[in-house]
């Protein structure tokens, strides 16, 4: 602007660059002149203007695929831990799922002093349902027994499946009554399924270790290892019954 200023007033008072060279129609050149540059250095500012714009637009579509992005990838690492946890054929916690949700309570019910209780279940002769059935029919009665025993349990309940017919379930709050009760149950229950296959009526039982709280168990293993006693026992004294260490 200044230097405009300055070859106007020039261009009027008879000096300067534009009155040198075009005396006689300084003041025109001069705006021309102007006028030339201005267009161009708006031009300029246009050009400019727009790829800025079309930056911004690209920074902002690259930033929503990276949301996107990391959206899908932090799903996908949940549902991954999801599976981890999981044992596919009953869709209840596996053996790592079940040990690292208990471990989170256990400690809680151990320093407040409360009760909680542990069922194991073993699945009775159940090689000779695969034998006789069929593998296909044997998984059909793991998914049954997994189903009654969600069937049987509270939402605070932790039910896993921790081997090949070997299942478990934590009970928050139940003392060893209540947990046997619980355990006669299933048994019961279990014992009055049937599931087809071959057009015959296949039936099952199941035996089942109970264990409770005790104030010097530090991890839920001591209460797995006296579930498991229990278990022993009712294998040996006949299957098909619950008993409590
Ligand atoms: P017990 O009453 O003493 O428990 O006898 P059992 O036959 O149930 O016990 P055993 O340990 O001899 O047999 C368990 C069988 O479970 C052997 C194995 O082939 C079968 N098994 C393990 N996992 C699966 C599975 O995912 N599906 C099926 N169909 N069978 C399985
Ligand atoms: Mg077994
Ligand atoms: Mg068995």
């Amino acid at each position: 602007m200044l230097v405009f200023f300055a070859a106007w007033v020039g261009s009027n008072q008879g000096w300067g660059y534009f009155y040198y060279h075009h005396p006689k129609t300084a003041e025109v050149t001069m705006q021309f002149f102007f006028l030339f540059t201005l267009s161009a250095v708006l031009l300029i500012q246009a050009v400019f203007i727009q790829r800025k714009k079309e930056q911004q637009k690209l920074t902002t579509m690259l930033e929503q695929k990276v949301e996107e992005r990391t959206y899908e990838l932090e799903r996908a690492k949940h549902e991954a831990l999801a599976l981890s946890v999981t044992d596919h054929l009953t869709q209840l916690y596996n053996r790592r799922g079940f040990f690292e949700k208990v471990n989170q309570q256990f400690a809680k019910y151990h320093d407040a002093q409360c009760t909680c209780s542990l069922l194991l279940l073993d699945l009775d002769q159940f090689k000779a349902i695969n034998d006789k059935f069929g593998h296909a029919t044997g998984d059909e009665v793991i998914r049954t027994t997994a189903h009654k025993l969600i069937q049987h349990s509270r939402a605070s309940d932790i039910a896993g499946r921790i081997g090949g017919e070997e299942f478990v379930l934590f009970l928050p709050m139940a003392n060893n009554h209540t947990a046997f009760v619980i355990a006669e149950k299933i048994r019961a229950d279990i014992e009055q399924q049937d599931i087809i296959a071959d057009n015959k009526h296949v039936k099952f039982t199941v035996s089942i270790g109970v264990s409770t709280l005790q104030p010097n168990d530090q991890h839920i293993e001591s209460m797995l290892k006296r579930a498991d006693k229990a278990l022993y026992q009712a294998k040996n004294q006949g299957r098909n019954q619950a008993q409590c260490s």
